[in-house]
């Protein structure tokens, strides 16, 4: 399949986006909370000062001005932004220390100040609405950035399934379906299980983020692979361990290469 993007932009609005969460139970604290903003007049949901609109994720235009963009020059590999002028190619320390199964990792935006509240809420508190915000940045970047590649379809990072019952969503599986459907790829979001609920990493170093991804994922049950390109979609990306991780066992059961697109990521 080759990926046409720009096609079948499929516009939806906020509302029906709520009307389909409110299908669970799971959502309904969600719902209510998104419902309020009809009756109330809406404010940023990250300010709290300035009116926003539920389309735009309730983030008011200020807010959504401190969005800080990922522009070259970066790393070829795994897209870390670096400062100044470069002229050839560029692999970062991150990529030369570790061994990183991925062709190649983007992101759109720096997890970072507004960025970084609206995913931690829509990750921990169920802040469903900023989702329409997190899409519209991930969209922004990631469908120019494929244009003109092939790519077959696209895979999102899995949550262990007691973390997804948790959670109620898994973010990088609703965020990938927007890519999804904006790209006009399949979104094949059983195709990866996670086997090991990791807890939170972010005290962990590089190396000892990658041992801890080992054994992580693996392929699901009667999935089979025949030199499919996959795109990897997740939230947030940091040294790449967890992606990398993805990537090997997808490419290990055939996949033809593994590229990764993340919303943000960590400097
Ligand atoms: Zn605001
Ligand atoms: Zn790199």
């Amino acid at each position: 399949m080759v990926l046409q993007v720009g096609t079948a932009f499929e516009v939806k609005t906020p509302f029906s986006r709520i009307l389909r969460l409110s299908a669970t139970t799971a959502n309904l604290k969600s719902w209510l909370n998104a419902g309020l903003a009809f009756v109330y007049p809406e404010a940023c949901q990250l300010c709290g000062t300035n009116r926003a609109k539920l389309e735009d994720g309730l983030v008011c235009s200020r807010c959504w001005q401190q969005v800080r963009f990922i522009r070259p020059p970066f790393c070829e590999r795994c897209g870390l932004p670096f400062e100044g002028e470069i002229t050839t190619t560029f692999e970062c320390a991150n990529c030369r220390e570790m061994e990183l199964h991925f062709s190649s990792a983007r992101s759109a935006v720096v997890a970072g100040g507004v960025v970084l509240e609206a995913i931690h809420r829509y990750k921990y508190q169920q802040a469903m609405w900023f989702e329409a915000f997190l899409a519209d940045l991930f969209l922004r970047e990631a469908l120019p950035g494929l244009s003109g590649q092939k790519w077959d379809c696209i895979v999102p990072v899995p949550l262990h399934p007691v973390k997804e019952r948790e959670r109620e969503f898994n973010q990088a599986a609703r965020l990938a379906a927007h890519l999804s459907r904006a790209a006009n790829l399949p979104l094949n979001a059983a195709w990866l299980r996670r086997l090991i609920p990791t807890s939170t990493q972010t005290r962990l170093s590089r190396q000892q983020r990658a041992a801890n991804m080992r054994g992580a994922f693996a392929l699901a049950d009667g999935v089979k692979l025949r030199g499919e390109r996959v795109i990897v979609v997740d939230d947030v990306f940091t040294t790449g361990a967890t992606t990398s991780a993805c990537a090997k066992v997808l490419l290990r059961a055939g996949a033809g290469e593994v590229c990764v697109w993340t919303v943000s990521r960590g400097l």
